[in-house]
């Protein structure tokens, strides 16, 4: 393992090694509408960009959600749908790839991740239990709870630090386990949530050796491992290139070990597998696949569909197998890293090292004069869509929620403004705009006043929060 982080692979090797392996056969028009429209369109927003009209963007980094661009096989899948209700083939061939790929033996299909995120939370949960998790995400934490499960964050203390160059920022400390466990109570841990990559602290991977190390920990005292497998591709491509004796092996060789530690996993489709819609949860063991495939039919659908159509199931198949080819990865985080390299080059505060989905802007760096309760991340997604036409999105304050208990704001260490990259959707020269426009916005940066909140849902408010500026 180095601490070294190779900048970009064209860089380490001498020379550029990595290009797209794709050519464009369609294209889908962009424009953008004038500063005036965009003042309009942001305030009718609230100054929120979840409540903006697609419509009124120019580039969309909102989210790397369900906005890959499928491929020409995976359209001609589409072809191939088989529409039953029950049984269809399109199943069956998705089930095999995910026996094959992630080496779970039991699937059960969902409509997306938190679907999934539901079903094992309520089937592996008893009310008053706990679970130790590597730093939380929005969904997954709430099935959690709403399962009667307290979330306990037991990523190591790097994480929480946006400028420390570990190169496993996704590990999980054991010793913060292994003192949950000593607190409650082995049997009172209902499950650790592994989740590889970290999607909130920044897309940071976990290490093999980590992953060992927690199931050496977790059979000692008879805990089990549920792994978020949404973007495990992209954590195998950083275990390739930083964890020591992983060089030679393949991405789809990796993500197949790091399940094998593991007693079970799910997904959203909506990330690595390049797809627009669809997920699934899969485990080893008959009794709990039983629960689970029971559950299914009350939340989602059958079991040989979960809310899928047939042709979706196809392009999810034929996405996971190309979501795990070396060359395409290596495309990936490249374009990933080459935004976060002319970020730093200029010295706008982000996250180091980048990670394998987004650049994370430092909030607290670029507004410093922001308390956080101003909703820095928020405000800096509103002045780059008003500068640009650019969509991003808060991972900060907002995203956190407040505390049941005491009905305070949580206050995370990190206060992010994320800029996802879709899988296979826009060019270089897209990247290019993006790193001249947070350029425009960080120059203007003490002009920044902060924001209120002026209407507040009551679950995962992030999403339909309404703003107004001070
Ligand atoms: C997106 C996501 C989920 C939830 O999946 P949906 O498909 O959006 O319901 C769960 N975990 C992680 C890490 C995610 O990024």
């Amino acid at each position: 393992m180095t601490n070294q982080i190779p900048r970009t692979m064209g860089q380490q090797f001498g020379r550029r090694s990595w290009a797209e392996p794709w050519k464009i056969k369609m294209v889908e028009p962009l424009s953008m509408i004038d500063r005036a429209g965009r003042e309009k369109a942001l305030a009718e927003a609230g100054y929120n960009t979840f409540l903006l009209h697609s419509a009124d963007v120019y580039i969309d980094l909102l989210t790397d959600s369900g906005t890959n661009a499928m491929s020409d096989r995976q359209w001609a899948g589409m072809m191939l749908g088989d529409e039953a209700y029950a049984g269809s083939r399109n199943f069956y061939n998705l089930e095999q790839t995910i026996q094959t790929y992630y080496g779970y033996q039991h699937i059960v299909p969902t409509h997306q991740g938190r679907g999934a995120e539901h079903l094992l939370s309520r089937s592996t949960i008893k009310p008053g239990q706990w679970v130790g998790g590597n730093m939380y995400f929005t969904t997954t934490r709430l099935h959690q709870e709403l399962a009667g499960a307290t979330f306990v964050d037991v990523i190591i203390d790097e994480a929480h630090d946006p400028s420390n160059l570990h190169p496993f920022k996704g590990n999980i400390d054991l010793n913060k386990v292994e003192a949950l466990i000593q607190r409650v109570g082995a049997e009172q841990v209902a499950y650790v949530s592994l989740a590889a990559t970290v999607n909130m602290a920044g897309g940071q991977p976990v290490s093999m050796a980590n992953v060992q190390a927690l199931r050496q920990l977790c059979d000692r005292y008879g805990i089990k491992i549920y792994l978020d497998a949404t973007r495990l591709a992209e954590n195998a491509l950083f275990i390739q290139e930083r964890e020591e004796g992983y060089a030679d092996l393949t991405i789809a060789q990796i993500v197949r070990q790091f399940c094998s530690y593991t007693d079970g996993g799910w997904i959203s489709g909506k990330k690595d597998s390049l797809v627009n819609i669809g997920g699934w949860v899969a485990v080893n063991d008959w009794t709990l696949f039983e629960e689970l495939r029971n559950q299914v039919v009350i939340f989602e659908g059958l079991h040989t569909y979960g809310g899928m159509a047939g042709r979706d199931m196809e392009a999810m198949a034929i996405g996971i197998v190309e979501s795990m080819q070396d060359d395409y990865m290596r495309s990936r985080i490249g374009q990933v890293r080459y935004l976060g390299e002319l970020l730093t080059d200029w010295e706008v505060p982000i996250v180091q090292p980048v990670g394998g989905h987004a650049i994370f802007l430092d909030a607290k760096r670029f507004y410093p004069h922001l308390p956080q309760d101003r909703f820095p991340a928020q405000t800096l997604a509103a002045e780059l869509y008003l500068d640009s036409g650019i969509r991003s999105m808060e991972r900060g304050i907002v995203s956190a929620g407040r505390n049941a208990q005491t009905g305070d704001h949580y206050y995370p260490k990190l206060e992010l403004t994320r800029l996802t990259i879709p899988r296979r959707v826009y060019t270089q020269a897209h990247m290019d705009v993006t790193a001249e426009a947070v350029k425009a916005v960080y120059d203007a940066r003490e002009q920044a006043r902060g924001l209120q909140m002026t209407y507040e849902p009551r679950y995962l408010r992030f999403f339909q929060a309404h703003f107004k500026p001070l």
